[in-house]
């Protein structure tokens, strides 16, 4: 088996650079990681950096639109049920001053 090292030097020699700003105030002539712009020496090793897309700026999603749009949702009905509770109440409150008959036990309708 034989290899083409002339094309495989080639390709290293074409390799985008890193061009982070060394100590001895030159730029780095490593080749770059896969996919990341500066060598592994200069911020490009695997892991390193933020994920794409700004994920990392997620904490907990309470303040996401879809958990203010839920808490929306649940304000407003806590605020229906909230409001007939109080109207039920109001109806038992006029029933007990006497203005109207009270009201009879299911049991006593039934008999
Ligand atoms: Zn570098």
């Amino acid at each position: 088996m034989t290899v083409d090292r002339s094309a495989a030097v080639r390709a290293m020699h074409m390799a985008p650079r890193c061009g982070a700003r060394t100590r001895a105030g030159e730029s780095c002539r490593a080749p770059v990681c896969r996919d990341k712009n500066r060598c592994h020496k200069h911020g490009g090793a695997k892991g390193s950096g933020a994920r794409p897309g700004n994920t990392n700026a997620l904490k907990h999603g309470a303040y996401t639109k879809g958990a203010k749009a839920r808490e929306k949702w649940y304000r407003h009905v806590f605020a229906d049920v909230r409001s007939g509770v109080r109207a039920a109440l109001d109806s038992v409150a006029d029933l007990q001053e006497g203005d109207a008959p009270p009201a009879k036990s299911p049991a006593k309708l039934k008999t």
